[in-house]
C-alpha cells in the first residue's frame, strides 16, 4: 500500500465525463489498495474566464479581491469530484486550501507556500477516505485567501506530497510526459523517459509551461518521486529523478529545447562608457521592481556604449518609461524597445562534459539565416533572442540539429 498525491490539471477535469473518468481512475488506485490524495484545477479556461470579469470591473483588479475569485474555479472542481466519487461509492471529502491550511505568505496572485498543516488530511486518511484539495490557493496569516500563480495547482500536489511524505507525486495532464520540446510545436519531440530535477527546473524556468517553476522546485528540494503521466491514457509518464552518475554516462548533451514569448528588449543608445555605468541604468528600473533577465553591453569605440536587456513583456511600458527618463538624466542617445522576440533555450546536464555546445546551436541558426540578437550561457543551458517570428522554426531546426527527432513512424 502507498500514498499517492495525484494531480489532475484543467483539460483533465474540463467536463462533467471527464470528471467522472478522473474518479474511476481515483477509484482503481482505491480499490488497489492505496491511500489518494487528489489535487485538481479549475476546469479549463475558467480562471481565464475568471480574469476576465475581474477585469470588466476593475481593469487592473485589486489583488486580494482577484484571489477570492480565482479561487472558486477550484472550489468547484473539488466539490464535483468529491461527488463524483461519492456517487461511485467510494468516500471522499473536499478541501480548499485554507480548510486544509496550506498557509503562505500575502503576496496575492503568486503567493508562496509557508506551511501545510497535514493533520486533517491524515486523519481523514485514515478514516479510509479520498481526499480531494483544491490546487493553486492557500491562506495567509491573516486568514486572506491566496492563489500561487498560473499553473499553481502542480505546486499544491507537489508540497502536499512533500508535507505528508507521500511515495510518488503523479502529475496527470493532457500529453504523456515530459517531451524533449513542446510536442505542439515540434510534432516529432520525443517523450522523455526521464530527466533531472536540475534540467526539468531549467526548462521550467525558460518557458515549458508542463510543469510550474515552485513545484519543481520543491519537489527537488524535499525529494518528492514525481512523475508526469497523461490522464486518459495509460504508460509511463516521465520520472524526475535526482541527477545519477551512472546513467549520466549515457546522458544526450542536450535533454531539451524551451522557449517563450514573455520577453521584451529595450536598448539604449550612445551612453557613457565609465564605471558604474550598469548600475545607473540597472538601478532606477530594479527600484521599481521591474525583473532583468538577460544583458548585453557593447564594447565601446568613442567612449560612449550601447547597452540592451530584457524584462517581461508585460512590464515593457514601465521600463520603457523608467528607461526614457534615465536617459534623459544621463544625457544618453536614443532609447529603442522591441516586442516582437522570443527566447529559445537548450538545456542538457550533458553540456557539462561536452565542448562546442553553444557553437552548434549558432551554426544551426545561421543555416536558416536565423539571426542572433542576444546569448547567454550557464552551465547547463544556452539561449538566445531571436526575432519572434523564426521561433517555431529555430526550435525545429534545433531539435534536428541536436538529435532529438523521433524517428518517423512507419504508419505516418
Ligand atoms: P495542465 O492543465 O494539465 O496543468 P498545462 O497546459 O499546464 O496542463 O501543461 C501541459 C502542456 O504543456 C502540454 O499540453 C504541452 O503543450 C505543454 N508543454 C510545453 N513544453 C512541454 C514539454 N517539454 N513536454 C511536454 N509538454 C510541454
Ligand atoms: N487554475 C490555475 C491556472 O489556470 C492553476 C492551475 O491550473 O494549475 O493557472
Ligand atoms: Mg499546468
Amino acid at each position: 500500500m502507498a500514498l499517492i498525491v495525484q494531480k489532475f490539471g484543467g483539460t483533465s477535469v474540463g467536463s462533467i465525463e471527464r470528471i467522472g473518468q478522473v474518479a474511476d481512475k481515483v477509484q482503481r488506485f482505491r480499490e488497489a489498495g492505496h491511500e489518494v490524495v487528489v489535487v485538481v484545477s479549475a476546469m479549463s479556461g475558467e480562471t481565464n474566464r475568471l480574469i476576465e470579469l475581474a477585469r470588466q470591473v476593475m481593469p487592473q483588479p485589486d489583488p486580494r479581491e482577484l484571489d477570492a475569485i480565482l479561487s472558486t474555479g477550484e472550489q468547484v472542481t473539488i466539490g464535483l469530484l468529491s461527488m463524483a466519487l461519492l456517487q461511485r461509492g467510494v468516500p471522499a471529502v473536499s478541501f480548499t486550501g485554507s480548510q486544509v491550511r496550506i498557509l503562505t505568505d500575502s503576496a496575492h496572485t503568486k503567493a508562496r507556500i509557508l506551511e501545510i498543516d497535514e493533520a486533517r488530511l491524515r486523519a481523514e486518511l485514515a478514516a479510509g477516505r479520498v481526499v480531494v484539495v483544491a490546487g493553486f490557493q492557500g491562506v495567509d496569516a491573516q486568514g486572506n485567501i491566496t492563489t500561487l500563480g498560473r499553473g499553481g495547482s502542480d505546486t499544491t500536489g507537489v508540497a502536499l506530497a512533500a508535507a505528508l511524505k507521500a511515495d510518488e507525486c503523479q502529475i496527470y495532464t493532457d500529453v504523456d510526459g515530459v517531451y524533449t520540446t513542446d510536442p505542439r510545436v515540434v510534432p516529432r519531440a520525443r517523450r522523455l523517459e526521464r530527466i533531472t530535477f536540475e534540467e526539468m527546473l531549467e526548462m521550467a524556468s525558460l518557458g515549458s509551461k508542463v510543469l510550474q517553476i515552485r513545484s519543481v522546485e520543491f519537489a527537488g528540494k524535499y525529494n518528492v518521486p514525481l512523475r508526469v503521466l497523461h490522464s486518459f491514457k495509460e504508460g509511463p509518464g516521465t520520472l524526475i529523478t535526482l541527477d545519477d552518475q551512472e546513467s549520466a554516462m549515457e546522458q544526450p548533451i542536450i535533454s531539451g529545447i524551451a522557449f517563450n514569448r514573455d520577453e521584451a528588449k529595450l536598448t539604449i543608445r550612445g551612453v557613457p562608457d565609465m564605471p558604474g555605468v550598469a548600475f545607473r541604468l540597472l538601478g532606477p528600473i530594479s527600484a521599481a521592481n521591474i525583473e532583468v533577465d538577460m544583458i548585453v553591453q557593447n564594447v565601446s569605440h568613442d567612449r560612449t556604449t550601447d547597452f540592451t536587456f530584457t524584462v517581461h513583456r508585460n512590464e515593457y511600458d514601465k521600463a520603457l518609461a523608467v528607461l526614457t527618463q534615465t536617459a534623459a538624466d544621463l544625457g544618453a542617445g536614443e532609447v529603442l524597445g522591441d516586442t516582437q522576440i522570443a527566447k529559445v533555450s537548450i538545456v542538457g546536464v550533458g553540456m557539462r562534459s561536452h565542448a562546442g555546445v553553444a557553437s552548434r546551436m549558432f551554426e544551426a541558426l545561421a543555416r536558416e539565416n536565423i539571426n542572433i540578437q542576444m546569448i547567454s550561457t550557464s552551465e547547463i543551458k544556452v539561449s538566445v533572442v531571436i526575432e519572434e517570428k523564426y521561433l517555431e522554426l529555430a526550435v525545429r531546426v534545433l531539435h534536428s540539429a541536436f538529435e532529438l527527432d523521433a524517428p518517423i513512424r512507419m504508419d505516418e
